[in-house]
């Protein structure tokens, strides 16, 4: 098994990563754990975990700050990545939100820009064309883009024409196996690093008690806890690095190991047939939009709700329908079963509210949501 880190031109990046939402607030400031969170991203880069990926929208800009705190001094042995947000993409607004990324990280050169989200409100060759012109200036060594489909890649790639693109983030975790079917392959044949976020689901690792237990096991045979089995199975598949949130020292430690962890021929196969959970189609009208309970988000209702999208969410649920009309497909929704249904809905609207209305749009109701179940 390839423990080497992944090469990608003439870039040496290191197995693991390490991510930054949440750290410095979620999507407003907190400062309260300024110290904590910097001492955490410290020991990672101590560890080897030097990759780290930020974005303007962590902690409303002040996640940047502190690894710009955690770099300083260090900076030549960080790779630094930020994104820029999707309601920043036309010429003007990245450039300014670009400077505003150097000043918090309190350096004059990020390594990789990513495009956050994809926003059909603007042109791609607009953003790409200003990305473009960041990279000549020296301000950005490297393009890369997120939550990108397979169609928008390959748009990306004719549009940068002689530039590579750097690099694709994608959620990508025991859960969520989508990307395994075209976008890693992909990075794997024209030499992208795939990186992939969420890559501990978000603290669950897996996504039910059935499937933990089974990783309990298969983790205790190769001798490794069950996360380190996680991001070691998600390298094994590709160009592919995982970037997980870590602020315990336990968890920050346990990761940095799994770039240690040697994967048993079988192993992956035996995963595949114990961990992998199908994707589901389900009517829409058996999805209850429930209340996200971090209460970040509105919360659509209705389907003309959605429409008139009063909450003012960029890109709009009508603007992701037109998308997914073009690319016939969407990463699929979460979504929890309601234990007493009440004969109309049978689940939970856990995530994904903007893409659950935006299909719906997409087909008038017409098609079965994709989902993926989670206990
Ligand atoms: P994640 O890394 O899958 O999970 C983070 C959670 O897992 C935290 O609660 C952390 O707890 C816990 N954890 C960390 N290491 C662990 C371990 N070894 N065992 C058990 N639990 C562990 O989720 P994420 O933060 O959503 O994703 C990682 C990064 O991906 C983000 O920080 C961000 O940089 C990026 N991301 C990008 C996008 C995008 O749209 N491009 C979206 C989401 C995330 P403690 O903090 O308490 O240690």
């Amino acid at each position: 098994m390839n423990l080497q880190p992944k090469q990608i031109g003439e870039e040496k990046i290191p197995a693991i990563g390490q991510g930054c939402m949440g750290i410095g607030g979620r999507f407003t400031i907190d400062r309260s754990r300024d110290a904590e969170q910097i001492a955490a991203l410290k020991l990672g880069i101590d560890l080897g975990m030097t990759f780290i990926d930020t974005a303007e929208g962590y902690g409303g800009g002040h996640s940047e700050e502190l690894v710009g705190e955690a770099v300083a001094g260090i900076r030549e042995y960080v790779f630094l990545a930020s994104k820029v947000s999707p309601n920043h993409l036309s010429v003007e607004l990245l450039t300014l939100a670009c400077e505003d990324s150097l000043r918090r990280l309190k350096t004059d050169r990020l390594d990789l820009y990513q495009v956050h989200w994809p926003n059909p409100a603007i042109p791609l060759e607009e953003t790409l064309g200003g990305l473009l012109r960041l990279r000549e200036q020296g301000k950005i060594r490297h393009i890369g883009v997120s939550n990108f489909s397979l169609p928008e890649l390959r748009r990306t790639r004719s549009i940068l024409g002689s530039t590579p693109l750097f690099s694709v983030q994608t959620e990508y975790n025991l859960f969520e196996r989508g990307p395994e079917e075209g976008i890693i392959p992909w990075c794997a044949k024209e030499g992208v690093l795939f990186i992939a976020y969420s890559p501990l689901d978000q603290g669950r690792v897996v996504g039910s008690e059935a499937v933990r237990l089974r990783l309990v096991k298969l983790a205790r045979d190769v001798g490794c806890t069950p996360s380190q089995l996680a991001l070691a199975f998600l390298r094994s598949q590709g160009p592919v690095l995982p970037i997980p949130k870590a602020l315990s020292e336990e968890h920050i430690r346990e990761n940095a190991g799994a770039s240690e962890i040697v994967l048993p021929s079988g192993i992956r196969s035996q995963m595949d047939a114990e961990c992998r959970v199908e994707v589901k189609l389900v009517p829409w009208h058996h999805i209850r939009p429930a209340p996200d309970k971090t209460g970040d988000h509105a919360v659509y209702t209705t389907i003309e709700e959605a429409r008139a999208n009063l909450a003012g969410h960029s890109p709009s649920p009508q603007d992701l329908a037109m998308e997914i009309v073009r690319n016939d497909r969407i990463k699929p929704i979460r979504v929890t079963p309601i234990s007493e249904g009440n004969g109309v809905f049978q689940y939970d609207l856990a995530e994904g509210r903007i893409r659950f209305w935006a299909w719906v749009l997409a087909f008038d109701g017409e098609r079965d949501v994709p989902v993926l179940v989670r206990d």
